[in-house]
């Protein structure tokens, strides 16, 4: 029988979740569909059980449910979804009763986000213990990152526009908060710089790191993956190792799609699937 997965969130309709999972289910021969659905916060605990009960195979949460996952009773979130406060990804499953029959369905909440980074900057080949990592941001996805790399023994600085929400994040994960002005120093002493704010998602947004402080013995990770951001192409022109926020997403799914399978996610495949969506978008924007 087809499985059915998905991801809610409000707004849904851009996510590149459906046609990357789609691509895997496709590429390794498993029954399954993936699809968006608009669910709004006050819906979430309904959503999640109504999909638990028609036997749905996995969820994913995006903005503005991954915070309020954590409120629902019988959730039970892991323990690095609980530290980063927030859960992208749910499985199902079915505890048996006497005789086999099914008596309760457990919800398990995860998060996927910052191990997607850490696996994006390990791929293309970073190293991460050790190194002094600067993040720029102290949201949502901030905070995942904060969490993942400081587990993995990075030496973690961060600054934000509002400069409490740096120091609050790097108290807790044992590193410094600094404000945007300090950028232009942090810069220089960082070996991996990781742009984890909104800024760079729209064309014109400019840019917060001055391209000729970048050098080519930096890493440079900006999570924005809707562009090319100006961060990705300075790094470039540096001769810096550059990474797009593409392979944060493709890496958060394959770690949610081996969650629910229990299977090797085919990344390369996932990968394919989100770039040909971005550049038929991109196509789709000229041609107006
Ligand atoms: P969020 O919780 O709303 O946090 C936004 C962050 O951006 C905050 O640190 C905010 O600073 C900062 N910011 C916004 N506008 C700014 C500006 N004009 N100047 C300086 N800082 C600014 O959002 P989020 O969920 O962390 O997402 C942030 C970005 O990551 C988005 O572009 C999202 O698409 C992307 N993302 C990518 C992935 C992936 O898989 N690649 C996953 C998750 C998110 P303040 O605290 O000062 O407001």
């Amino acid at each position: 029988m087809m499985r059915v997965f998905g991801v809610f969130g409000d707004p849904i309709e851009h996510s590149l979740s459906p046609p990357m999972h789609n691509a895997a289910f496709r590429a390794l021969g498993i029954k399954g569909c993936y699809h968006a659905f608009r669910v709004s916060r006050p819906r979430l605990a309904d959503a999640i059980y109504g999909a638990a009960a028609m036997g749905f195979g996995g969820l994913n949460l995006t903005i503005p449910l991954k915070e309020e996952a954590l409120r629902l009773e019988s959730l039970e979130v892991d323990d690095l979804a609980r530290e980063i406060g927030a859960v992208n990804t749910i499985s199902f499953s079915a505890d048996k009763g006497e005789g086999g029959a099914e008596y309760r369905i457990r919800i398990q909440g995860h998060n996927t986000d910052g191990r997607g980074a850490l696996l994006a900057l390990q791929g293309a080949g970073v190293r991460v213990r050790g190194s002094r990592v600067l993040i720029i941001g102290a949201g949502g996805a901030a905070r995942a990152l904060a969490y993942s790399l400081d587990r993995e023994g990075a030496e973690i600085s961060i600054a934000n526009r509002k400069v409490q929400r740096a120091h609050d994040l790097a108290a807790s994960v044992g590193g410094t908060g600094f404000r945007l002005s300090d950028l232009d120093r942090l810069v220089s002493q960082a070996d991996v710089i990781i742009n984890a704010t909104s800024v760079g998602m729209r064309e014109g947004d400019g840019r917060m790191i001055d391209g000729h402080l970048l050098k080519s013995h930096h890493a440079v990770f900006d999570i924005v993956y809707n562009r090319e951001t100006e961060l990705i192409s300075d790094a470039r022109s540096a001769g810096a190792v550059a990474i797009d926020g593409v392979m944060m997403l493709v890496y958060q799914g394959a770690e949610a799609f081996e969650i629910w399978t229990g299977r090797r996610a085919p990344v390369d495949v996932m990968e394919r699937a989100v770039r040909e969506r971005l550049e038929k978008r991109r196509r789709d924007e000229v041609g107006g």
